[in-house]
């Protein structure tokens, strides 16, 4: 698996470095607000867990699940709930979970499903960011890195359900998915 990464482009040490930031910049944020956060499945789920670990106030968790790319590297830009949340978002001070923003579709569709199911308030945190690659116009509230305009695995992140447990974000080699 390591031998198909090309660079890391940011190490464990990093990665967590900054997700303490975020937690404690998120427990200050939320306090007093019992926020439901939520994981966009699967891809943030490593980045949920971290995170909410270093949330040091009350807060509710749930999980959903949306199609975007399949196997391919860029978006196809349909949008299709595969698993919808255990709760009611009305009054509710959401927090989005997501692990990266490309073209930002995703998102967009998910914020206006929680917006017309009349949520309190909905917020954004992502680990990562490629603004190169916006095809509508969305700004994270909370971000880990900007990325430039590449591919990258690891930490949740896959390439065909393939290197999500890597610990670390790397490119991987061109010839990964050039495979004829
Ligand atoms: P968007 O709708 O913003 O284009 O992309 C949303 C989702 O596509 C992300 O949450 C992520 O699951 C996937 N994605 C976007 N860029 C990358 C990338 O560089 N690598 C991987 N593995 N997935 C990505
Ligand atoms: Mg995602
Ligand atoms: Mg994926």
């Amino acid at each position: 698996m390591q031998n198909d990464i090309q660079s890391i482009l940011f190490t464990e040490e990093e990665i967590q470095h900054k997700v303490n930031e975020l937690g404690e910049q998120l427990s200050r944020d939320f306090d007093n607000r019992n926020p439901l956060v939520i994981c966009v499945l699967k891809g943030a789920f490593v980045f949920m867990s971290d995170l909410v670990k270093r949330m040091t106030i009350p807060l509710e968790i749930d999980f959903m699940a949306v199609s975007s790319y399949g196997q391919a590297t860029r978006s196809s830009g349909v949008v299709k709930i595969i698993k919808d949340l255990d709760v009611p978002v009305e009054g509710r001070d959401v927090l989005i979970v997501e692990d990266i923003i490309d073209s930002g579709l995703t998102l967009s569709y998910l914020i206006d499903v929680l917006e017309r199911r009349n949520a309190l308030s909905v917020s954004i945190v992502t680990l990562f960011d490629k603004p190169a690659g916006r095809s509508v116009e969305l700004e994270p509230d909370y971000k880990g890195f900007t990325l430039p305009h590449e591919f990258v695995v690891g930490y949740g992140l896959d390439y065909a359900e393939k290197y999500r447990n890597l610990p670390y974000i790397g490119i991987l080699k061109r010839e990964v998915y050039a495979k004829p």
